[in-house]
């Protein structure tokens, strides 16, 4: 790649790349568009102290850099990334410039921007916690449920890809099944399922300590168990065709997860490669290796992805976190392994299927 292809001046380029040997190609990057949140979720501060927007002209100032990086997709997240007023502008700039664009939104205001939205994306992940309003109000905090199945359902006709991801938790565990069911009805394409964190003080923007009475208890696993083998028998055409996005070995790796929460055996073993392959924007422009573990701060003046993840500090804790050194790996609950013979990031389905 030349200098000129960059837009980075050669000095700053040379630099970068001397201190990037084992960071040279960056496939995925996520960006949240806001600190601010329209949901009230008891899992996460974010909607308690965000305040800060990303702004256009720090997504522009980002460009050269996504492309020395070779990145092929952008995930526009948040906080609520449509709570910006400039998502649609930085949507169009960063899709103009040959970016796969991926949505991770609450869906609140998915109705209402449905159709620029699937114009924009290629794949809108919506989070939904719950199967009926009751269910959904108390985990999300808002009597919304039926917004955001409108918002699905919205985008979905718009010709959106729309995927729906649960963050299984002991308020929704039970309606396992049902949510397979209800991704159906609204023309999801995807459903996927994560066990709610309860084992990161650094996730979802939390400041303050995490008591929420979320996690699994010693009653509720055996049902667990017993769930997951239904869902295994009766949707075994779900997980064939990948409409479940999760095989049901690692379906089964929730039930660990929250098993060894309870001191009931070891946490899952985990195998993540995320901080070679992305990295994480917040909205004030500093840089993770990924959404758990925070990057350093004040080494690089935000915005500057190239030259936060060159820095020292980030080359410490990257080597640190390959070398299973960070606690926080050993309790994640999203781990991610991709293929680094992989040319470019994919999204969505594929993405999902890829991991382990
Ligand atoms: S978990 Fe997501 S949707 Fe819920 S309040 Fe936090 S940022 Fe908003
Ligand atoms: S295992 Fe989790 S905490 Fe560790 S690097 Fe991967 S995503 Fe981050």
């Amino acid at each position: 790649m030349t200098v000129a292809a960059t837009g980075l001046s050669g000095a700053r380029l040379a630099s970068a790349l001397n201190h990037s040997a084992a960071l040279e190609r960056l496939p995925l990057v996520t960006l949240y568009l806001t600190e601010r949140c329209n949901s009230r979720c008891v899992t996460c501060d974010y909607w308690r102290h965000g305040r800060a927007d990303m702004n256009l002209d720090a997504v522009r100032a980002l460009l050269p850099d996504l492309s020395a990086l070779e990145t092929g997709t952008v995930l526009l997240s948040g906080g609520e990334p449509l709570l910006n007023p400039e998502w649609p502008l930085i949507a169009e700039l960063l899709a103009a410039h040959d970016l796969r664009l991926w949505l991770l939104t609450s869906g609140l205001s998915l109705a209402k921007h449905a159709r620029r939205a699937a114009d924009l994306f290629d794949t809108i992940t919506v989070s939904l916690d719950g199967t009926d309003r009751d269910t959904y109000a108390a985990i999300r905090g808002l009597d919304a449920f039926d917004k955001v199945c409108e918002g699905v359902r919205a985008a979905t006709d718009a010709g959106a890809e729309v995927t729906v991801r649960v963050t299984l938790q002991r308020a929704n565990y039970r309606q396992l099944p049902k949510f397979v069911e209800l991704a159906h009805q609204l023309g999801a394409a995807q459903v996927s399922f994560l066990a709610v964190d309860v084992a990161n003080p650094h996730a979802f923007g939390r400041t303050d300590d995490f008591a929420a009475d979320v996690a699994l208890s010693l009653e509720d696993l055996p049902v667990l168990e017993q769930l997951l083998s239904c869902l295994e028998r009766d949707c075994a055409g779900d997980f064939q065709s990948m409409f479940v996005a999760e095989s049901p070995q690692k379906l089964r790796r929730i039930h660990q997860y929250f098993a060894a929460t309870l001191g009931e055996g070891q946490f899952p073993p985990v195998r993540c490669n995320a901080p070679e392959f992305s990295a994480v924007m917040d909205a004030k422009g500093y840089v993770s290796p990924c959404f758990f573990i925070p990057g350093p701060r004040g080494a690089a003046t935000p915005p500057d992805l190239l030259s936060a993840l060159s820095t020292e500090q980030m080359k410490g804790l990257r080597a640190d976190i390959r070398a299973g050194k960070r606690a926080e790996c050993a309790r994640c609950v999203c781990s991610m392994w991709r293929d680094p013979a992989d040319e470019r990031g994919s999204i969505g389905p594929r993405w999902r299927r890829s991991a382990p």
